[in-house]
């Protein structure tokens, strides 16, 4: 385990573990809801956007070698189809689970799970210190695990057009003449000029949010 800083109990993802006690089977559960650390998520993909609200449910539970953590957090995930490029939203909902030893365990060899024939296995393993223990790993952890390494607008999101870029759930019957397609792009090119289709060819432009709309009253 690499050294660290002495955790603050001031920091949010911090939990206090004294109220619990050591007497095994002691248990105690907690809400808390803190705003989202800095790149919680799968970076450039999706995640929870900093300082958005993130649920946490945590269920203590005194082992003999320490405390056993389990619990989840939900929030609001953001992110965009990796398929039309649209934004999406969507629940994230994370379980996690890990047991914090106990230092003095460690110190005395008193180790109760069977040592590891390598000292890698010491470095997976998460420590109390002071009573306190920090669920941020875990917590970043358990939030790449339960996002969508290529998250969708919607299941059967069709994409882009290949030929133009337009967005096909906008437009199900969009094709265009693979017999002369110079011709079928000139044919779209006349159709869009209607108000409302310009913007086809642009796909990232953000569209504005319902409630500019009501500001403007
Ligand atoms: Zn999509
Ligand atoms: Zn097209």
């Amino acid at each position: 385990m690499a050294p660290n800083a002495r955790l603050d109990h001031r920091n949010p993802l911090v939990f206090d573990t004294h109220e619990l006690g050591r007497r095994p089977g002691a248990l105690q559960r907690l809400t808390r809801e803190i705003d989202a650390p800095v790149d919680l998520g799968i970076q450039g993909v999706v995640g929870v956007p900093e300082g958005a609200p993130v649920e946490l449910e945590l269920r203590l539970e005194s082992v003999m070698e320490g405390v056993l953590v389990t619990g989840t957090a939900r929030a609001q995930a953001e992110g965009e189809c990796v398929r039309c490029l649209e934004p999406v939203e969507l629940e994230l909902e994370a379980d996690f689970q890990e047991l914090f030893s106990y230092p003095d365990a460690d110190d005395r060899g008193r180790v109760i799970a069977e040592p590891g024939d390598d000292a890698e296995d010491d470095e997976d393993r998460f420590f109390l210190e002071d009573g306190l223990f920090d669920l941020e790993p875990l917590l970043r952890d358990a939030v790449v695990l339960a996002l969508p390494m290529q998250p969708v607008c919607q299941d059967d999101c069709p994409g882009l057009c290949s030929e133009c870029g337009a967005r096909l759930l906008d437009d199900p019957d969009h094709h265009h003449d693979a017999v002369d397609i110079r011709w079928a792009a000139l044919q779209g090119l006349a159709g869009s000029l209607e108000p409302g289709e310009k913007d086809e060819m642009s796909g990232g432009v953000p569209r504005s949010a319902p409630a500019d709309e009501k500001q403007e009253k």
